[in-house]
C-alpha cells in the first residue's frame, strides 16, 4: 500500500492528493532520477497545470483508504511532533560535506543511520550509493525512495549552518539534505508506527546526481536492480511549493 508515499509527501510538507508509487501498475514506473523532474512531476498531481498526470480512480481510492487509516493518521500527526529532531538530522547531515564525486562521507553516515534505523543489511554498492532495504510483508512490489547525497558546491566550501534573523543558512542545507532527512524520519516512523508494508522498500541515498554527476548514482540502482517497481525522488523542500 501507497502509505510511505503519504509520508514523503508529508514530510516534504506538500499536500499531494494523490500519488500512487506503490503499486505495480506500469505507469508507476518512474524512471524520473533528477529531483528537477520528479517534483515536476509530483507536484503536479492533481494540479491544473499543462502535463498534469491522470491518477487512475482505483489508484485515488486505495490513497484515500490509506490516508484515512487511524494508525496512517496518528503516524502523520507523530511526523509534525518530531520535526525538529528531523531537522536537526538535517543539520548533521548539511555540515557533512558532500562535493559531486566526494560524496563518501556523507554516504558512510547515511549508511550509518540505515542501519541505526534496523536495516542491518544496508550496504555501500559499488557506484557509492548508500542502500538500505525495509521488508515488507512479503510478496509485495519493490520500491525505491532516493534522495541524492551530493551538492552542487565544490570541496572547501564551508556548509556550517548558521542562523541568522530566524532562518538557518548553508551551502546545500535543501538540495537535496532535506530529502536525506526527510526519509530517515519515514523510517523512524514506519518502525515506530506498527504499521507494516506490502512493498519491500529501498531507501537510497544516492551519489551523483548534480551536473556531472549525469546520475550515475541512481543509473547503477536501477541497473543493480532491475525488479524496482516504483520509485519516488525525494526533492527538497523549497522545489515542492508548486500548488
Ligand atoms: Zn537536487
Amino acid at each position: 500500500m501507497p502509505i510511505v508515499a503519504l509520508f514523503v509527501a508529508q514530510t516534504s510538507r506538500l499536500q499531494i492528493p494523490a500519488l500512487s508509487a506503490v503499486t505495480r501498475a506500469p505507469i508507476l514506473r518512474l524512471l524520473l532520477s533528477s529531483c528537477a523532474l520528479a517534483v515536476g512531476c509530483f507536484a503536479q498531481v492533481g494540479s491544473a497545470q499543462q502535463n498534469t498526470i491522470e491518477i487512475d480512480d482505483s489508484v485515488r481510492r486505495g490513497f484515500d483508504a490509506v490516508l484515512n487509516d487511524p494508525r496512517v493518521v496518528s503516524a502523520l500527526a507523530e511526523l509534525k511532533v518530531r520535526e525538529p529532531e528531523a531537522i536537526q538530522e538535517q543539520f548533521r547531515l548539511t555540515e557533512i560535506p558532500a562535493p559531486p564525486f566526494k560524496e563518501d562521507r556523507r554516504a558512510a553516515y547515511f549508511l550509518e543511520q540505515l542501519k541505526a534505523r534496523g536495516l542491518e543489511d544496508a550496504y555501500l554498492d559499488a557506484e557509492g550509493n548508500a542502500i538500505g532495504v525495509r521488508k515488507g510483508s512479503g510478496d509485495g512490489p519493490l520500491l525505491l525512495i532516493a534522495a541524492h547525497l551530493d551538492t552542487v558546491f565544490p570541496e572547501g566550501v564551508d556548509t556550517t549552518v548558521q542562523l541568522r534573523d530566524g532562518r538557518y543558512y548553508a551551502p546545500g542545507i535543501g538540495d537535496d539534505t532535506r530529502g536525506l532527512a526527510a526519509m530517515l524520519s519515514v523510517i523512524d516512523i514506519l518502525n515506530d508506527s506498527g504499521i507494516q508494508t506490502e512493498a519491500d522498500i529501498m531507501f537510497a541515498g544516492n551519489v551523483g546526481e548534480e551536473g556531472r554527476g549525469d546520475l550515475r548514482g541512481i543509473k547503477a540502482i536501477f541497473r543493480d536492480h532491475p525488479s524496482i517497481d516504483g520509485f519516488i525522488s525525494r526533492g527538497p523542500h523549497h522545489q515542492w511549493r508548486h500548488r
